[in-house]
């Protein structure tokens, strides 16, 4: 009789028995050896344990890794339901080269040696009659850190298209813009305050790893804040859902910023060593002397008509409830996880300003590299 637990023993997975729950009333043994393999239904890459039945070699199931850092055994539904991609009967095997007009629908399979003989050829032809950008690479989605960048690169080809361009790239410019770095993973585990834009948690996004350390750190006194038209997901588990107008986050987000100025709560240090507030005070206010304390002068002028009030009336979120959200994060200095993913950003004009905004929440309250932020 084993013990029961949530996982097999890694010590075990070379040879692992359990009763096949396919053959239930039934009590049938089946033999497994444990492969750690990746889900990759999204970026977030899990870990996932594939049962290979030892007398058939075939994938029995996939079930979580509990050994992976990040899901910890645990995955979203897509995870175990990769068997279905593996299984899949127009799954394509091999390479296959179009026969007859484009859109025709015919297909002949082809050997890996001749489609790469052919694809080469034409690439070489391309770069050597300098014809460069009728090359065009696309990707569903990247999941590689940047090498095919690098040799896109090396041949003089800039034609690139993928998933992130179309969904990622408002929300990246607005983060680009701050710092240099387009995706900041926020440390939700040790989080004190917990600001979500769109998309949320298991809804697509926020990733399983993600969802996991959203949820304990909530159940640790973290406040979740989720901004979202849709009482999504996370809007149904957080402490504050704010159904804001579309497209009109900046605003309120703004309204927060200039609340954090206003209260004294923003962090002046962090502000002072680490942005280039002389450059701006030199540019918008020859009027103020370019020394830090003249900064909150320049903010609060700057951000004048970002009050509660004119939050509420353009994103439909009562002005007492901004003044609360701004109070808890000015009180959690160094503790606010924040991320916006995406359609606030990617489904509005100016959507690019989404991230803009709330990363100032981020930089205002010093929570930028920290544990927590
Ligand atoms: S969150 Fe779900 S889909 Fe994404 S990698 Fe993990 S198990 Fe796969």
């Amino acid at each position: 009789m084993t013990d029961l637990t949530n996982y097999p023993p890694s010590s075990q997975w070379h040879d692992w028995t359990e009763l096949d729950a396919k053959a239930w009333p039934g009590k049938v043994e089946r033999n497994y050896a444990l492969v750690p393999t990746t889900c990759f239904n999204c970026e977030a890459a899990c870990g996932l344990l594939a049962y290979i039945d030892k007398e058939t070699g075939e994938i029995a199931k996939f079930e979580g890794n509990p050994e992976h850092p990040a899901s910890r055994g645990r995955n979203c539904a897509k995870g175990p339901a990769t068997l279905n991609q593996v299984n899949d009967p127009e799954r394509i095997l091999y390479p296959l080269r179009r026969v007859g007009p484009r859109g025709g629908g015919h297909w002949e399979r082809i050997s890996w040696d001749d489609a790469l003989d052919e694809i080469g050829e034409r690439l070489r032809t391309a770069f050597e009659e300098d014809r460069h950008n009728e090359v065009v690479y696309h990707v569903g989605r990247p999941g590689e850190d940047g090498y095919t960048e690098r040799v896109l690169q090396a041949w003089g080809v800039d034609g690139h298209n993928s998933h992130t361009n179309i969904c990622s790239s408002n929300a990246r410019i607005g983060y680009q813009s701050w710092m240099g770095h387009d995706r900041p993973s926020a440390d939700y585990a040790n989080a004190e305050v917990i600001f979500l834009i769109s998309s949320h948690l298991e809804s697509g996004h926020y990733f399983n790893p993600h969802a996991q350390r959203i949820i304990e750190a909530q159940s640790k006194g973290a406040t979740i804040i989720a901004v979202d038209p849709r009482l999504s997901n996370t809007g149904s588990k957080a402490d504050f859902w704010l159904p804001t107008w579309p497209g009109t986050e900046p605003f309120m987000l703004l309204a927060i910023a200039r609340l954090l100025i206003e209260n004294g709560t923003w962090q002046k240090d962090f502000v002072e060593r680490w942005t280039n507030w002389e450059t701006y005070l030199r540019q918008t206010r020859p009027d103020l002397p370019v020394e830090f304390d003249s900064m909150e002068q320049a903010l609060l002028d700057e951000y004048a008509e970002y009050t509660p009030e004119a939050a509420e009336e353009i994103a439909g979120i009562d002005a007492e409830t901004i003044r609360e959200i701004a109070d808890i994060i000015g009180r959690h200095p160094g503790k606010l996880a924040s991320h916006t993913w995406r359609s606030a950003s990617a489904g509005n004009l100016g959507g690019w300003q989404v991230a803009r905004c709330l990363f100032f929440l981020n930089v205002l309250t010093a929570s930028v590299a920290t544990e927590g932020g």
